[in-house]
Order: C-alpha cells, then structure tokens, then sequence
C-alpha cells in the first residue's frame, strides 16, 4: 500500500497538541522547537500550499500564566484559564508565522460552528479567504464559551471536522506517538508499527483500545475517531511524532508515521454529503438560463431564480428545481427564505439596497452545491 507524498497535497490541516507546544515543567512554550515548526510551515507555504494550524495550549499556558496549582482543573477553571491562555498563544503564532512573512487570523470554534448549518457556513467562508489571503488560519475551540455539552473537549477530531469544513485533502495530527500498533507498543512486544492504513475498520478500532473505552492508549481513541471523520469527508490523515524537531519536513522525507487513506477526495464527498445526508428543508426554482449557467459549473445567482418555497436558514440544504419542477440539484443556500424572497429574480447589484446589507452575490455557490448526477 503506497504511502501518500506531502508534496502532493494542496490544503494542509496541522494539528499541534499542547504537550508538545509547551513544556509541562516550565510551563512555557518550547521555543526552539515551534521555531523549527513554523521553518517547516513556511516551507511548505512557499511552495503555494493552503495551510491550517489547529493548536492546543490555551489551558496549559494559562494555567502556568496564572500560577495556578498543579491538579485537576474544573470546567470554570479551565475556561478561566483558557481566557487567558488563548490571548498568549495567538500571539505565539502570529510571531513565529509573521517571522517568515505570513500572516495568522485566529479562529475559535465550537461544536456548533461546525454543526450548525449557518455557523458553518460563515466559518467556512471565513477560513477560505484567509487562504486566498495566503494567511494561515491558527484554530483552536473556543474553551472560554464551550461547556459539557457543547464541547469537543479534544482537538484531534475538532481538527478533522475542521479539515472537512476547510475542504482539505490532508490532516496531520502532530502527537507524541508516531503512529498506530497493533497492539498497545508499551506492553507488548510484538506490537507493530503500521505505516498506512487503508480503511478504519473495527480491527483497527480495537487497535486504539476498542469502541467502548475513553481516551485510551494516550488518546489513541480520539485520533482513530478524527481519522474516521477526516476519511469520510474526503481528507488524508496522518499520526506522526512531533516531539522530534521539524516533523513536518520529517514527514515529507517518508519519516515514520501512520497514514489513513480516504478512497475519495474533498469535492466529491462534499457533493454526496449535500446530496444525500442532509434533509431538505426547501426548494428553490430556477429559470432554463441559470439551470444552463449551473450545468457550466456557475453558481446560482438571484437573478436566475423564480420561486422560492419553505422555511428555511441560511446554510440549510434546498432542492434546486428547473421551470418543469424537475430536480436539477441540491445546494447550501446562502440566505434565509425571508431575504431570498425578498432578492429572487434581482441583480446582485441591488442586494444591499434590498436587503440593507452586502450579502453575497451568489444565492447558491457553485462549491455548495451538488448537481444531479454529479
Ligand atoms: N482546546 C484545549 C486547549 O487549547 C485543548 C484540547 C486538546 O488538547 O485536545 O487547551
């Protein structure tokens, strides 16, 4: 089983997990070492890749900022901590970034910014025009709001939904293990590294210590979970030891690591997911010269479409009829029904008069939708 290149993707997802950001003893950040990181980072931004950091610390470095006392944290305290930690870790970043002339915009999401359809929606478009910015989006979950309930509590599969709304084609998870064994490698000598692994199955989830079990073997249970949804969605994704200085350039030199393959890419399983897994909640009715404009690869255009129905959100998924009422295609519409109504068979021109704000020109992007038979 051949091993993917670093080289050959195009939108890279890096997560960076707070052990290896910051020393546990000192408390503060590994200076050397995110130096030698961002060398690696710029590398590869000046080989025109798209990149993305999704970094944890926020906690750890408040903590040590704070001089709170060593022990378990409750909820409140870590939020508290994160306040203040997050402030100290953006700033890490933007230095070491605009060190080598790149620009970082922060990003703080919860669970519901990538569920919700809407917040989705608008974090996504975010994140792509910092990347056509060539800035680099450094992410992590907004610890300071996120409670229990709404909490990813981990940034491994936080970085993988990340990757899937980013559209991504690879996620590389920066650990203190450098990958996935058979069996767990402290305890069992026979363990075996695996270098690729083709699909997640239930074997390779009894691997990271079984459905069943939390946080098992050092959180190998949560990277198995992110590589499920990276792999879902399209994304490449790799476990590979970062406590080494400059793992990335590592990586790319075939350094050992485990690589989850997906059988598909970002596009496509963006289209199948809005064509098939989400529940329709309206529809919207084109004329012949926007059903044509779709087929070319446009997107759709207020002034194109005749008929809206249904009540629904912006970033919900609406089906796309022709004049006959045949479906065309689905798609993640970028207004509410009220203000689709109110611009429907305009110019986009006229939008912000309509509407009292610039909203977008497209009523349906072309990368937000999904053409039937596609
Ligand atoms: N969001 C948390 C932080 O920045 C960390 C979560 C994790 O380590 O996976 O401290």
């Amino acid at each position: 089983m051949v091993r993917p290149s670093l080289k050959k993707f195009r939108r890279i997802v890096v997560k960076v997990g707070s052990s290896l950001l910051i020393d546990s003893d000192a408390g503060e950040v590994r200076a050397s070492w995110l130096a030698a990181l961002a060398d690696d980072l710029a590398k590869l931004h000046k080989e025109g890749r798209e990149l993305l950091v999704v970094s944890s610390g926020s906690i750890a470095l408040g903590r040590s900022r704070l001089k709170l006392p060593r022990g378990t944290l409750k909820l409140e305290e870590s939020q508290a901590a994160a306040a203040v930690g997050q402030i100290a870790l953006a700033r890490i970043w933007s230095e070491v970034l605009g060190h080598h002339g790149i620009g970082a915009g922060q990003i703080l999401v919860t669970l519901q910014d990538t569920e919700e359809r809407r917040r989705y929606l608008n974090a996504r478009s975010t994140i792509a025009k910092l990347l056509e910015w060539r800035a680099v989006p450094v992410i992590n979950e907004n610890d300071t709001v996120a409670t229990n309930e709404i909490r990813y509590g981990d940034n491994d599969r936080l970085a993988a939904r990340v990757a899937a709304m980013a559209s991504a084609d690879c996620l590389v998870l920066l650990s203190d293990v450098d990958g996935l064994y058979t069996a767990p490698p402290a305890s069992d000598p026979n363990a075996q590294h695996l270098p690729v692994v083709p699909r997640v199955t239930a074997e390779i989830e009894a691997m990271a210590g079984g459905a069943a079990s939390e946080l098992s073997r050092g959180g190998m249970r949560t990277k198995i979970e992110a590589a499920k949804i990276a792999t879902t969605a399209g994304v490449h994704m790799a476990i590979a030891d970062g406590r080494i200085e400059h793992p990335l350039k590592r990586i790319a030199e075939g350094g050992r690591c485990t690589w989850f393959l997906t059988p598909s890419n970002p596009v496509t399983s963006r289209k199948k997911w809005i064509a098939g897994s989400l529940e329709p909640k309206g529809v919207v009715r084109i004329d012949a010269g926007a059903a044509k404009a779709l087929v070319s690869g446009k997107s759709l255009l207020p002034a194109g479409v005749r008929g809206i129905e249904g009540e629904f959100a912006r970033g919900d998924c609406v089906v796309i009829r022709n004049a006959d009422g045949g479906e065309i295609g689905r798609g993640l519409i970028g207004y509410d029904a009220g203000e689709a109504l109110q611009i429907m068979g305009r110019s986009s021109r006229d939008i912000e008069e309509i509407l009292g704000y610039s909203g977008r020109a497209a009523m349906i992007h072309r990368d937000d939708m999904a053409l039937a038979g596609e």
